[in-house]
């Protein structure tokens, strides 16, 4: 689905889900994160919106930005069925897709993805969860930490070292969540709801029939799956800065101090112009991402690495902002914009850092491939 249209129909589909009724309190116990997470999935799921191997890389951006608008926990609830399944969707056989993708799609199963470990976080060739090959099964020993969706996933696929070599020795597995020998060993709180937690694998016996793609595929599955989402961070984060930027419009027309509107006087009137270039400038780089991916050109880490970063570093300034203009409420619980605060910081940290994208963003540009 690449057609202008259909992307456009998207968006006003999603805008138009009724989110989070108007002063609905915010998941604030795991136990709440997950039901609200499980609600979300499904009502994504009726409206046909969880079929992430068919969405293009435009149409993932589009639900984004609309969730992201409305909801951080709703734009993760969609694209964790996306990032969790890509593996399977993308090096899948047409027996382990057939078995897992339309239950993601459908939402009666929900997944995960885990790389992360203590030791290895923007680095995953330190990944040391080992994958053991024993007769018909690998057994899995180790532990991943920050994954979203950590007991409530149904279906995770777990990245975990095959042989020593840092790259070549990883290889990717589809684990259940009720597989004997995992368990959830932590459930983290963010600064936004998010759930969120750590996995430990205790002899692990996955069926060898589980593994995706050949041994040593690993790493470079999970760079496809990456790659793919990464300017759809990007997109989420420019949903964020549309509400926030929309949120401070609706303030300062309203608001009087000093005998005028806060919206007539030209120091605010500059930082409405600063976050409104800002948020589009960023949009258009989300959008040439989206473009390159889904034109199916081999390379497209250069796109990728600037829409992630950019937009992810002008969601938190403009958001800033918007806290600013809003003045002391700006900081107290149920504004807008001080959920959005807390909401749009994981993003710049997720799915490579800022300065992890500015290293690719260089390397790509020191390798000749010119300013994009
Ligand atoms: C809300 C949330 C959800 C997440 N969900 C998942 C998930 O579902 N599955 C999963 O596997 N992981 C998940 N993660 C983990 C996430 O991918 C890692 O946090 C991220 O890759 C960074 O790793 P780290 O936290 O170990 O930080 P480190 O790798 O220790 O880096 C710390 C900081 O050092 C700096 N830095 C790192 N490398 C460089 C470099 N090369 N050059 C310059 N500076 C550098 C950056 O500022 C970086 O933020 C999640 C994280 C968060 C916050």
């Amino acid at each position: 689905m690449t057609d202008d249209r259909e992307i456009d129909e998207l968006g006003r589909k999603v805008r138009a889900l009724a989110l989070r009724a108007e002063g609905m309190a915010e998941p604030r116990t795991p136990a709440e994160e997950d039901a609200e997470a499980r609600r979300l999935v499904a009502l994504l799921a009726r409206e046909g919106l969880l079929d992430h191997e068919r969405l293009s890389n435009r149409a993932v951006c589009a639900i984004r930005e609309a969730l992201a608008y409305q909801s951080g926990i709703a734009d993760v609830a969609f694209v964790m069925q996306g990032l969790g399944s890509g593996a399977i969707a993308r090096a899948g056989t047409l027996g382990q897709r057939a078995e897992y993708l339309p239950h993601l799609a459908g939402g009666a199963s929900i997944a995960a993805i885990a790389l992360t470990e203590a030791g290895a976080g923007s680095d995953l060739t330190l990944i040391a969860t080992r994958a053991r090959r024993d007769g018909d099964a690998y057994v899995v020993d180790g532990d991943k930490t920050l994954i979203s969706n950590a007991g409530l996933a149904d279906v995770y696929t777990l990245f975990a070292r095959t042989a020593d070599d840092p790259r070549g020795g990883l290889s990717a597995f589809i684990v259940r969540g009720d597989d004997a020998g995992l368990r959830v060993t932590e459930r983290f709180q963010g600064l936004a709801p998010h759930p969120i937690g750590s996995l430990g694998f205790t002899g692990c016996r996955i069926p060898a029939a589980r593994r995706l793609g050949d041994e040593g595929d690993g790493f470079a599955i999970a760079m496809k799956v990456l790659d793919f989402y990464r300017p759809t961070v990007g997109a989420a984060a420019v949903g964020m800065a549309r509400r926030a930027l929309d949120e401070t419009i609706a303030h300062v027309k309203g608001r009087r101090q000093f005998g005028a509107r806060l919206a007539d006087l030209g120091g605010v009137q500059a930082m409405i112009a600063d976050m409104a270039v800002s948020i589009d400038a960023a949009a258009l780089l989300v959008e040439r991402a989206a473009l390159a991916i889904d034109s199916g050109r081999p390379r497209t880490a250069l796109e990728s690495a600037m829409a992630k970063y950019r937009a992810t570093e002008t969601a938190q300034t403009v958001i800033d902002r918007a806290v600013q203009l809003r003045g002391g409420m700006g900081v107290v619980r149920g504004a807008a914009v001080e959920r959005l605060y807390r909401e749009v910081r994981a993003l710049r940290i997720y799915e490579g850092a800022s300065e992890v994208q500015k290293n690719i963003i260089a390397r790509e540009i020191l390798r000749g491939g010119g300013g994009a």
